[in-house]
């Protein structure tokens, strides 16, 4: 059966009341991927009723960013999500979600300050906002995100935390292509060639693990090597860095359960990835 699609605030909000089962809740952009459908697949397994909401946000892109070119198809979302048997789409306009006249904002401290949100301003507070809005609409149990976005994951359940919602946040690890490329909407944009080059961000990753494995926990010394692993492809490096994955702050010495953070441009695309080191 296929899923219903609902693009009302006020009709969503009245389903989510009636379901006396655990409600499971996935948030995306759509033009979705193995990588989203492996949340979908988790909050099946976890809930009685599974709602994916399709939402390119306005507000976490800069007005420089893709907005415009991200890519779209809800007919071939509509039949993944049915082939997994979703039971409602949450599926808004831009007038439903912002109407004229929209002026609140939620935002978290600290935490958006660095990596992705240094040069992405406004970003998180784009993405903390409709997710609270998500979440006010869709009255979620739980709510599945990928560990792709890890800050944006960090982000989310400080905020869940800090204001108390009801939802529990549960991160799932992120799903790579067979060659090792994190799976992401974006990677439509990549030639041929650039998707080749794109390697270099999973093999630099891979990298830092084996240096650790191999004694050195110098953050300093693996940082160089990552850079120079990803400089001899065409990538133009945005960030990589090594942080502590709860408070996010730069770490001079690596540990066990610390994570690696990059983002690198591939021409005009940017992509982001990480990895958790482990022993
Ligand atoms: P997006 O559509 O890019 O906003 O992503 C929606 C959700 O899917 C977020 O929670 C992402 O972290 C998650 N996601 C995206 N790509 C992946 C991936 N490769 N593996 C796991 N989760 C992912």
């Amino acid at each position: 059966m296929k899923p219903v699609i609902v693009r009302s605030i006020a009709e969503m909000q009245k389903i989510s009341r009636q379901q006396i089962g655990k409600i499971g809740f996935v948030p995306t952009m759509g033009y979705l991927h193995d990588g989203h459908l492996s949340l979908v697949k988790e909050a099946k397994k976890r809930s009685d009723i599974v709602v994916v909401s399709i939402y390119v946000n306005p507000a976490q892109f800069g007005p420089s960013e893709d907005l415009s070119n991200y890519p779209r198809d809800l007919n071939r979302d509509v039949d993944l999500l049915a082939d997994l048997r979703v039971n409602y789409i949450f599926f808004p306009s831009n007038e439903e979600m912002y109407p004229d006249n929209y002026k609140t904002w939620v935002s978290v401290e600290d935490l958006t300050d660095v990596l992705c949100g240094k040069s992405r301003p406004n970003h998180f507070r784009g993405v903390t906002t409709i997710v609270t809005k998500l979440m006010n609409i869709v009255n979620p149990d739980f709510m599945f995100m990928g560990e792709k976005d890890f800050q944006q994951l960090a982000v989310l359940k400080q905020m869940g935390n800090d204001l108390n919602f009801p939802t529990e946040i549960i991160g799932c690890p992120l799903i790579r292509e067979e060659d090792g490329l994190a799976m992401s909407s974006r990677n439509k944009y990549l030639s041929e060639e650039q998707h080749k080059q794109a390697l270099a961000l999973n093999k630099s990753l891979i990298l830092a693990q084996k240096l650790f494995s191999s004694g050195i926990d110098n953050s300093e010394i693996i940082i160089e090597r990552m850079r120079k692993l990803i400089e001899h492809t065409d990538g133009k490096i945005d960030y990589i860095e090594i942080v502590d994955p709860d408070s996010l702050q730069s770490i001079d010495k690596l540990f066990k359960g610390c994570r690696v953070l990059l983002a690198v441009y591939i021409g005009k695309t940017r992509l982001i990835d990480n990895i958790e080191i482990t022993d």
